[in-house]
């Protein structure tokens, strides 16, 4: 019955009659508010699908009010939207949702009309065998899913690939951290004469032995992903995927075969790529961190251009391994993390060989002499004025960050937004993009942490909750990091200039100590250089600011 009071425009039982038959002769009908969020959400979901959906905004029409009554009275349900499929009443946006990833509106899209909807390879693809995409396809085929993932490593300039594991594995975290440990080894090995270890021989280190089982252990890893992936019955290829329409991937393999997949839904963890710097001679004869860490040939005396993470732990161990390093900085060292502890780590890297140029920026590498190593002339400019200065190094390394691998994949046919401005995705809490079937995780995932725990975590986690009924979403939040410039960095929270800023000078204490490590005292190294610093909110009980 109408509500008491309420106007009737046309007659209960004839609008009764009318709302029947908007749902019965409409494939998909949609009872709408224009302004409402979760309306468009549902849109969009059937949108995404290529499947033509019928809409009436009950804000734009004098008989709203009266339909959603009618509504009410034949579903049980008032609010906005309110979803038909064939006949069939599915509900309000998270039942549609329910039903698209059960397959059951796949099941009522396809009922009366004898139109079936395609039956999809499989249920799940994901696009980047690394660290977010290898954790979610695993995770979804244990869940009892069809699951697919391809991998693809397009070669750098230089010709220089690697096997399945993304990044972290191949070159990345891993490398980095076996090489940063050659050089703590290095250290150690000076150490030890003060622990009572005597040796004569003149001590050395090899390039070339220390690549080579850094590169054998990798290849344990890369060989150990496919048996995993194979154990869990995740289908994996070796080959390079891009979207060619909804729900559809085109992948193309080493040989330039093509083949097509489609799925129900879809997770892209394409990572990222190193950038170059885009002047004469950076793509011909420099190296970035995806040719270092199985180079052949010791790189000899270095430039690290860049002063983040990847520039300053890779200046650090080669500084560590004996050889001639220095780093060209832009503007600041660490740009986002505390600027105390990052000086300090410079002047650690400083003490121990590395040297800074700061404020120049290289704007040509000219080629010397051919070799491995050859011999490079590079050319750079102020930050802040006109000054130039050319250097000759063995190696040029750029490490000024990454571009996410979201340009050629075919984004832009089935209408995934990505930031133009630095081509990562964006998505919403639930790793979700703008088109409901594809999910994006790990690096290229706008405003979140670079890491792989935390992409390995994101991935797990969202198979859980497409496949599994769970609903826990990934905590961004305070991830801790660490960064090993050889010294190691580690930190959570607030760096000082961010809780100055958040909190106000006057409302923050900071708790500062040098400490000496027990290991450091009998070979007698610098007792000015470990130093710990903890931010506290005065305002909120003094509490630690993560
Ligand atoms: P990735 O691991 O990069 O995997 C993406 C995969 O997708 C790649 O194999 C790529 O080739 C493939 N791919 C791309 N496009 C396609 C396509 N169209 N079709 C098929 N395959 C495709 N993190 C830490 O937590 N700790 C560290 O110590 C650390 N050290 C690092 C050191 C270095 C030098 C670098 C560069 C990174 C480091 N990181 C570290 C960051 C970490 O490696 C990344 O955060 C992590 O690998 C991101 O995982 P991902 O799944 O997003 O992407
Ligand atoms: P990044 O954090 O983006 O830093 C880029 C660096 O390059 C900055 O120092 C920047 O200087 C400089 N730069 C940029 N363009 C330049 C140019 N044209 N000329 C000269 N210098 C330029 O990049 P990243 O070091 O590659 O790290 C990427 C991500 O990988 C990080 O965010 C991190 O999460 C992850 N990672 C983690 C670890 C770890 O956990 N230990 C290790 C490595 C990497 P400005 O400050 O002047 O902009």
């Amino acid at each position: 019955m109408p509500p008491p009071g309420q106007v009737r425009l046309p007659d209960w039982d004839t609008l009764k009659l009318r709302v029947r038959s908007m749902i019965g002769s409409h494939r998909v009908m949609i009872f709408s508010k224009s302004y409402c969020p979760f309306c468009r959400k549902v849109k969009d979901l059937f949108h995404s699908l290529a499947i033509e959906y019928s809409v009436l905004e009950l804000d734009k029409t004098d008989e709203g009010p009266s339909i959603q009554e009618v509504l009410a009275e034949l579903t049980g349900q008032r609010t906005v939207p309110n979803v038909f499929v064939n006949g069939t009443h599915v509900g309000g946006c998270d039942q549609t949702f329910q039903a698209y990833h059960s397959g059951l509106l796949q099941k009522l899209l396809g009922g009366s009309k004898g139109e079936e909807m395609e039956a999809y390879d499989y249920d799940l693809i994901v696009i980047g065998g690394g660290s977010g995409g290898l954790s979610c396809s695993k995770e979804a085929a244990t869940l009892g899913k069809k699951v697919m993932v391809l991998d693809y490593v397009v070669p750098t300039p230089l010709g220089t690939t690697w096997g399945l594991g993304g990044t972290c594995v191949n070159v990345g975290c891993i490398p980095k951290k076996l090489m940063h440990q050659a050089a703590l080894l290095g250290q150690a090995l000076q150490d030890a004469r003060k622990f009572g270890w005597e040796y004569d021989e003149q001590v050395k280190h090899n390039w070339q032995t220390m690549v080579e089982a850094i590169q054998n252990y990798i290849g344990s890893l890369n060989w150990g992903y496919r048996v995993a992936l194979r154990e869990k019955t995740v289908t994996y290829l070796n080959a390079y995927a891009e979207f060619i329409g909804p729900h559809k991937i085109k992948a193309v393999n080493r040989k330039g075969q093509e083949t097509f997949f489609t799925a129900q839904s879809f997770v892209i963890a394409t990572g990222e790529r190193p950038r170059y710097l885009g002047i004469p001679g950076d793509k011909e004869y420099c190296i970035t961190s995806d040719d270092l860490f199985s180079l052949p040939y010791c790189p000899g005396k270095t430039l690290v251009v860049g002063a983040s993470y990847v520039a300053l732990e890779c200046a650090g161990f080669l500084a560590g391994l004996g050889l001639d390093v220095t780093v060209m900085v832009r503007s600041i060292l660490l740009r986002g993390f505390d600027q105390e502890m990052a000086e300090r780590a410079g002047a650690y890297m400083e003490k121990h060989g590395v040297k800074f140029i700061r404020q120049f920026v290289p704007i040509e590498v000219v080629k010397l002499e051919d070799g491995m190593p050859g011999r490079l002339k590079v050319i750079a400019k102020a930050t802040g004025g006109t000054e130039m200065i050319e250097g000759e190094y063995n190696t040029v390394l750029i490490a000024i960050g990454r571009d996410a691998c979201t340009k050629n994949i075919g984004l832009d046919k089935i209408g995934v937004t990505v930031n133009e401005k630095n081509g990562k995705i964006p998505a919403n809490d639930e790793e979700q993009t703008n088109v409901p079937y594809v999910y994006a995780v790990g690096d290229i995932l706008e405003g979140k942490p670079e890491l792989t725990p935390v992409a390995i975590q994101a991935g797990k986690l969202l198979a859980r909750r497409l496949f599994g009924g769970s609903n826990v979403k990934c905590d961004y939040i305070n991830v801790p990091t660490t960064v090993f410039t050889p010294l190691e960095y580690g930190c959570c929270g607030f760096s000082e200039e961010r809780a100055l800023e958040q909190f106000g000078q006057d409302n923050i204490e900071v708790y500062h100590t040098l400490f000496w490590p027990l290991e450091w005292t009998i070979p007698n190294r610098d007792n000015n250089t470990c130093y710990a610093k903890v931010i506290c909110n005065k305002r909120d009980n003094v509490c630690i600011v993560v």
